[in-house]
């Protein structure tokens, strides 16, 4: 066994030679070193094993170039981008596990520019000293909103729990129980209350929440009262919710804070571009929230982050609360945010600027149009165990944004040419192989369909060039 153990060359001889030197040029050398040693690791214990005959491998004229190329895929592996672009042809516009909002153009190369040097993040320019990195963006935000001053953390989650941590730690919140909402993955609204060492003081019932229940629920301990948005769902029916107004006077004479939670948080009137209306952040300030908080990734387009504006005396104590420092964003997110923002300053021209917003109202009929353009091609590239038709679909905003409201669209409609009892294992492998493009395409399989929701295609031409890859190997 020894001996033909021996008969393999070693790790030197193999990083040494010339057919290496391009892998190591690519990858570097420790790298290419520890794939090298592994696959030369597998090779001997298939010997030891007696899978293999070291006399033969060694003659053979595939070897070592099928040990090259071994290391080669797996190095390519572990090299390959983990965070792919993807075509989001789910029908679901602004998708959470998809990343949520796709950035304008000049987002882009902000941050990329604030990326790749040093920027005056907080770095005063006139004074030639510290500076806050909220003054990027707070003037903006203002300006948009109405409010008198305005910060930025990571994400809404992180508003809010900075929000209560800092006005009601160790005292009790007013939440209507319409309103205990839970927000895809871990965001629930009493969790984050007891995070946020907060006790939540449930009030009215599932369906209907007056005002007199409000009003009995405050107690000594009283720190706020809060209105959250029940983004992702709808009470229908026998129901009853009171008004942002009437919560905010109740506050002011209850001498309280009062905070609105408006989750997806629209800067704009959506009803203008034939949307649903949402209420807008202007509109929640107005009625005399002393803070409100929302997304920058939901419908507003931009980057992650959780938005706060509202009052300067509430503003300025988030700021002073050391969880703040914790949960602040970082340069780049400072740089996309005021591009998007910069686009609000003239709304006319959102729907071409702002991905999410081209998305969202993108013609049913130039939907269909491209999918006309699509029907054949994809098709012929599909082959015949794949049957592909045109068909109208519903697509949805997604992120919790107006759960009911479903856009116009069409979609190819995919589905595998097979037995019965097959169809469904050949359905998950059509969907997997889409999947393991270059460029994934993620669909939604339903009713037995794999359905390719067109909204979101922009770029038809290179889907169709990756199908062609795909080719006859399917
Ligand atoms: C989405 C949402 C959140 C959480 O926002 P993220 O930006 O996802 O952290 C909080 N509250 C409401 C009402 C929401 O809709």
């Amino acid at each position: 066994m020894t001996k033909l153990l021996k008969l393999l060359p070693s790790v030197d001889r193999l990083l040494n030679a010339p057919e290496c030197a391009e892998l190591i040029g690519r990858y570097g050398f420790a790298p290419c070193k520890r794939a090298v040693q592994r696959e030369l690791a597998a090779l001997r214990g298939a010997l030891k094993a007696g899978r293999l005959d070291a006399r033969a491998l060694v003659k053979s004229k595939r070897f070592p170039a099928a040990l090259y190329e071994a290391a080669q895929r797996e190095l390519a592996e572990e090299f390959g981008a983990s965070l792919k672009p993807v075509f989001n042809l789910t029908g679901t516009v602004v998708h959470t596990n998809l990343g949520r909002a796709a950035l304008p153009e000049a987002a882009v190369q902000a941050m990329a520019a604030a990326a790749g040097s040093a920027c005056n993040l907080e770095y005063d320019l006139e004074l030639g000293g510290r500076g806050d990195r909220d003054s990027h963006l707070e003037a903006a935000l203002c300006e948009l909103t109405g409010a008198e001053a305005a910060t930025v953390v990571n994400n809404n989650a992180a508003a809010v729990l900075l929000v209560l941590n800092t006005l009601a730690a160790g005292r009790e919140v007013v939440v209507s129980r319409g309103e205990l909402v839970e927000i895809g993955g871990s965001f629930r609204m009493p969790e984050i209350m007891a995070g946020a060492n907060c006790v939540l003081r449930e009030t009215g019932t599932t369906n209907r929440t007056h005002l007199r229940d409000y009003a009995a629920a405050i107690g000594g301990n009283t720190a706020l009262l809060m209105k959250v948005h029940t983004s992702n769902y709808e009470v229908r029916g026998f129901t009853q919710a009171v008004s942002g107004r009437e919560l905010s006077e109740l506050a002011a004479e209850r001498g309280l804070p009062f905070v609105n939670d408006l989750g997806s948080g629209t800067l704009v009137d959506l009803a203008r571009f034939g949307l649903p209306h949402e209420p807008t952040v202007a509109e929640a300030l107005a009625e005399g929230a002393g803070l409100v908080t929302f997304s920058g990734d939901k419908l507003l387009g931009g980057p992650q982050a959780g938005i706060i504006v509202g009052s300067r005396e509430l503003i300025d104590r988030l700021r002073r609360n050391p969880l703040k420092r914790a949960l602040r964003v970082d340069k780049l997110t400072i740089a996309a945010l005021v591009e998007v923002l910069k686009l609000y300053k003239d709304p006319h021209t959102l729907p071409e600027k702002l991905p999410m917003l081209a998305d969202l109202t993108r013609p049913a009929a130039e939907i269909k149009a491209l999918g006309e353009r699509l029907l054949k091609p994809v098709s012929d590239l599909l082959g015949k165990d794949v049957s592909v038709s045109l068909v109208d679909c519903k697509s949805q905003i997604g992120s919790g944004a107006l759960p009911l409201e479903q856009l116009d669209s069409a979609a190819l409609r995919l589905t595998p040419v097979a037995d019965k009892g097959a169809r469904d294992a050949a359905l998950r492998q059509l969907a997997s192989q889409l999947r393991r493009l270059p460029r994934p395409v993620i669909g939604r399989i339903h009713d037995g369909h794999l359905l390719l929701d067109l909204r979101c295609l922009r770029d038809a031409d290179g889907f169709l060039a990756q199908l062609r890859e795909l080719g006859p190997n399917r």
